[in-house]
């Protein structure tokens, strides 16, 4: 069987994967990348990213302020040298971007206009109308097409890691359109396939987002870090999850529990919400609270029997109906159009349903400052990596930033090493061939008639989930929740799927994606145990209290035999101290 080689091997379509392609192919344009994706790369999670990506550019920001408000809303667990690394790529990458064709929107002036963020005390989140998701990628992608040594395999899902000799030397993988497995060489390979929002019942997370990545690390022996840390937003569709932007709330919507109660003013948002700031007034108002605390008050809510209750699951209601129909048309019509679409409510004449919805992994693929594992030739980069610059909790429109800044710090990365490391054994993996399709068949081989459905084991998973490691944690609900995924991980080896064909087995993609579901589920879970404190978006109700004493490490989950095992690595502190989180959203 002859297998391409190829310099550097990417896995994943989104922003990181594209950012790290463009990286390589202006890097050494005599290198050869490929970019292995599950879908069509526009169909990858960044195309849905609303609001917009954060970077310093107006005169009353700087560097510092936006180190300090990463590290402050990570509640002190970000790498303050990745963060300073970040912050100072951020305006570079942006205008890049910018420079390949992203329509960033404009003041009256000319200038590049900023909106204001969650967490981020100064406007510095530029934007293409409410669709910055959308231009970013396709900027990104229509980039990558002009570089020749850039060859796609679209539609290939990888299903495994190749190692030889103590290094990353390519992937396994399934052509979708005909269900023939193989096997790309890479001299380097960078994994950017995004989070695994999917582990949770109620997500944002297109359904695509089922942490692969993290497993495919994690089974090669690679550490998972931090992964106790998964930030809820407070306002998503319940049923489908669909988000409904920030933006909603900043032009004026408020949040209301069953008894038309506006209710937040009960809880505790945070000190900061009474800071007048001027150059950001609209923080004054309670619906702009933090995502996390936002997300608490409906969990209390809920416990004193004051939210509505659905088949869909449990919700409140976010009116929008005083902004009147001229405002609401001009300034979130894409929420007046979802609203409409997914759960047949006009806005302008009713309150939208909504809940707190999980939307985003802080924890992910241990890596270095340049995106490098700890498996020689292994890189990882976006959302499935924690290199960390989100800390406990992501400040909203860091990550798609991050997408950019170390997509090209992995793809220099993974170039280097390629250049370093030419040789690559193909007939060892060759020979691997033959032992990944039989482990493949063996799944969905004629006369095999497993116990486990997977639709079954998926809602015991998700469910699970959501009671012992949602929006609050304690010892007894973790406890059920780890012995939960025991028993998940013994049934899960006798899977039915009773789908026989080649072309598209959207059967067995599943049931490959469950297996790496629950390799996340069990770092998230085992590390959640474990660390017995509440920092951002892990909080205890039996350990109330952040302990830095203990804590102010990132935990590192990996696989062995039984249950996972939690070491701790330090955090790099430069410049700012531990302090109080008073960051404010
Ligand atoms: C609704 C929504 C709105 C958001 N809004 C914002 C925002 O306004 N600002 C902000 O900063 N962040 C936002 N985020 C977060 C941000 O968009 C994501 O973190 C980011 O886009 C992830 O990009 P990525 O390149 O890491 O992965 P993705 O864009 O998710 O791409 C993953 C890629 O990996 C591929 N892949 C995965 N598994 C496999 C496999 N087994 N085999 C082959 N290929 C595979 C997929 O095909 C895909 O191409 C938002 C997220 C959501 C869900």
């Amino acid at each position: 069987m002859s297998i391409p080689v190829y310099d550097v091997l990417i896995v994943g379509g989104g922003g990181a994967g594209l950012r790290a392609a463009i990286a390589v192919a202006q890097a050494d344009p005599t290198q050869r990348v490929a970019v292995v994706s599950k879908v069509y790369p526009m169909r990858s999670h960044t195309v849905s990213a609303e609001g917009g990506a954060a970077g310093v550019i107006k005169d009353n920001d700087s560097a510092e302020d936006h180190c300090n408000d990463t590290i402050g809303g990570g509640d002190w667990l970000a790498d303050q040298d990745a963060v300073e690394a970040f912050v100072e790529e951020a305006p570079k990458e942006l205008i890049q971007l910018e420079h390949w064709g992203c329509p960033w929107n404009r003041e009256a002036d000319g200038s590049v206009a900023v909106r204001p963020f969650g967490g981020m005390k100064i406007q510095r989140t530029w934007f293409a109308s409410d669709k910055t998701g959308f231009h970013m990628l396709h900027t990104l992608f229509q980039t990558s097409q002009q570089f020749d040594p850039v060859t796609r395999y679209d539609e290939h899902f990888v299903f495994d890691l190749l190692v030889h000799d103590g290094r990353c030397q390519g992937v396994a993988c399934i052509e979708l359109k005909t269900g023939e497995v193989r096997i790309i060489a890479g001299r380097s390979v960078i994994l950017c396939t995004g989070g695994g929002g999917r582990i949770f019942p109620f997500t944002t997370n297109a359904a695509i987002k089922t942490g692969d990545g993290m497993g495919l690390a994690y089974r090669a022996g690679v550490g998972l870090k931090d992964m106790e840390f998964v930030q809820y937003h407070p306002t998503g569709l319940p049923g489908t999850g669909i988000l409904i932007t920030e933006a909603a709330r900043g032009e004026g919507g408020i949040l209301l529990n069953k008894d038309g109660r506006r209710y937040l003013q009960d809880h505790d948002l945070g000190s900061p919400l009474e800071v007048s700031d001027p150059r950001h007034p609209q923080l004054k108002s309670m619906e702009l609270g933090p995502r996390d605390r936002l997300s608490q008050a409906f969990y209390w809510e809920r416990e004193a029997g004051n939210v509505f209750t659905s088949d869909d699951g449990d919700y409140v209601h976010l009116d929008v109906t005083h902004l009147g129909e001229k405002k609401i048309n001009k300034r979130i019509p894409f929420v007046r159009d979802t609203a409409l679409k997914y759960v047949g409510v006009d806005c302008v004449k009713e309150p939208i349903p909504v809940r707190p919805v999980v939307h985003y992994m802080m924890g992910g693929v241990d890596t270095d400052i340049d995106a490098a594992t700890s498996l020689p030739g292994l890189y990882a980069a976006g959302e499935c990596a924690c290199v960390s610059i989100n800390g406990a909790n992501r400040l909203g429109s860091n990550s798609l930033t991050e997408l950019l800044v170390f997509g090209k710090r992995a793809g220099m990365g993974a170039a280097a090493f390629a250049k370093a490391n030419p040789e690559v054994a193909v007939d060892a993996l060759a020979a691997q061939v033959g032992d990944k399709a039989a482990r493949l068949k063996s799944l969905y081989s004629e006369g095999r008639e497993g116990e486990a459905s997977i639709a079954s084991i998926r809602r015991t998973l998700t469910s699970a989930m959501e009671t012992g490691a949602g929006i609050y944690r304690d010892q007894a609900r973790l406890d059920a929740l780890c012995e939960t995924l025991r028993e998940i991980k013994a049934r899960i080896k006798d899977l039915r799927i009773t789908d026989r064909s080649k072309t598209f087995n959207t059967q067995l993609v599943q049931a490959l994606e469950l297996e790496f579901m629950v390799d996340a589920a069990e770092a998230v879970a085992f590390s959640a145990s474990a660390r017995k404190e509440s920092r951002g978006a892990h909080q205890r109700l039996d350990f109330k209290e952040r302990d830095d004493g203990a804590f102010l490490k990132h935990s590192v989950a990996f696989k062995s035999d039984g249950d996972p095992r939690i070491d701790y690595k330090d955090v790099s502190i430069t410049k700012w101290p531990p302090a109080e989180r008073v960051y404010g959203k």
